[in-house]
């Protein structure tokens, strides 16, 4: 399924990092009080994240407001003395790698909530090299010392002080962010982007004063509005389609003063498919008809209305303005071979994908049909509009099914 990424996703992010940039440089100004006092800033709004995280069950985020945290409380108490003391060059330089590799870890396996077997495998790689990193600390080791001088030195120019090999691991973890974001882009997806950068912007320029507590706030504000993101597509957007629900749907109508048309889009036959099929092939058939739907021409907006009835609206349309492309639609599902596959063939695939077949396959034809009405002038409550095309929508049923009927 394809999401038109929303600009608002970019907004508050990058007002966050642009804000967090003018703390760096300003916050000299501020009184001793308000510095002590955002000194704590990152932890409290840590509290919040880890919180929220753990509400709406998303690892990806939880792990990462903790790393943040931990690199930040290691940066406060361990960091704040010369690079060239053995014990601070050694925190720093392991601090430097345990970030981005954890951070790796964490965006490598897929989001399935906090307690999916795969979500235990991150905690217990986490915790392993988490390990690995305190006894290499704590061993105080000469050749600990020396390696970390030959393949981790900081590199100490004026702006710039990650390792070289740091510095690789962490592009590395950055494109893998990057494209998983170009993928799917998600609130969650573009903070994990730039969790990443606010947690290696204070490790490269760790000499610059105020660095670490502006940077890893915006990671945490970032979280925090990842997650409020979520709640609202879990409020908003139906989970099997990603389409927008219900509840979006009579949002909209509330909010369009003039004209618009609405269509009632409804599959045919749709309780002897699930009947044939079972129901998991019944789900894919709606994810393949509401991507379908979703590709609606002439500005028509697409909302699951329930079960196996959809919505479109034409915001500013009126019915006749609308039908060509209720046609295109009706046309298009009908025209799009749907392969019915085996329990494991359907496991691993996406959505997006099931349109295309394999050797397994069988293909079905579905079809849908669709009534649409306009609002007639005057002051109409949209429910009524719904009737309407609803009652286009049964004489499209009654007239064969697989067709277009207007309202009047
Ligand atoms: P018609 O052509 O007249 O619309 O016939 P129909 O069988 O599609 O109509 P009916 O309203 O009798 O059946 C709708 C079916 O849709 C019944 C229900 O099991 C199925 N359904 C509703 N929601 C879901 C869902 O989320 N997943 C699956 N797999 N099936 C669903
Ligand atoms: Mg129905
Ligand atoms: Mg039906």
């Amino acid at each position: 399924m394809r999401f038109k990424a929303n600009k608002t996703l970019y907004i508050l992010p990058l007002v966050t990092l642009l804000l967090a940039t003018a703390l760096v440089f300003y916050h000299q100004r501020f009184s001793s009080t308000v510095h002590e006092a955002l000194l704590l800033l990152p932890y409290a709004l840590a509290a919040v994240a880890v919180w929220l995280s753990v509400q709406f069950s998303k690892r990806q985020l939880l792990i990462s407001v903790l790393i943040s945290i931990t690199s930040y409380a290691i940066i406060q108490l361990k960091l704040q003395q010369p690079l060239s003391l053995p014990s601070v060059l050694i925190a720093y330089s392991l601090l430097s790698l345990w970030v981005p590799i954890c951070l790796l870890i964490n965006l490598l396996v897929k989001e399935n909530g906090l307690m999916a077997t795969s979500s235990k495998i991150v905690y217990g790689l986490i915790a392993l090299v988490t390990l690995i990193i305190i006894i290499l600390y704590n061993s105080s080791s000469e050749s600990l010392l020396i390696w970390i001088q030959q393949y981790f030195a900081p590199k100490p120019t004026t702006f710039f002080i990650l390792s070289w090999n740091a510095l690789f691991i962490t592009l590395g973890c950055l494109i893998i962010s990057l494209l998983l974001f170009i993928v799917k882009q998600t609130a969650v997806s573009l903070s994990l982007v730039l969790i990443l950068v606010t947690n290696t912007l204070p490790l490269m320029l760790l000499n610059i004063d105020f660095i670490s507590t502006s940077y890893l706030s915006a990671a945490m504000i970032i979280t925090l509005f990842a997650c409020i993101k979520t709640s609202h597509e879990l409020a908003y957007r139906d989970q099997l389609t990603g389409l927008l629900g219900r509840r979006a749907l009579f949002e909209q109508l509330a909010s369009i003063s003039g004209r618009y048309t609405i269509a009632m889009v409804d599959i045919d036959h749709f309780k002897k498919f699930n009947d044939t099929y079972g129901h998991d092939v019944g789900d894919d058939v709606l994810a393949l008809v509401a991507a379908k739907i979703s590709e609606v021409g002439g500005k028509g907006l697409a909302y699951r209305y329930g079960g196996e009835e959809f919505t479109l609206l034409f915001p500013g349309k009126d019915a006749s303005e609308a039908a060509p492309f209720l046609e295109e639609v009706c046309s298009s599902v009908a025209n799009t071979p749907f392969y019915v596959r085996n329990k494991t063939a359907r496991k691993n695939s996406s959505a997006e994908h099931r349109s295309k077949g394999n050797n397994t396959s069988k293909t079905v034809k579905i079809t849908v049909s669709i009534g649409g009405a306009t609002k007639p002038s005057g002051r109409i409550e949209p429910e009524k509009v719904l009737k309407l095309a609803d009652k286009a929508l049964y004489k499209a049923k009654d007239s064969g099914r697989n067709q277009v009927k207007l309202s009047g």
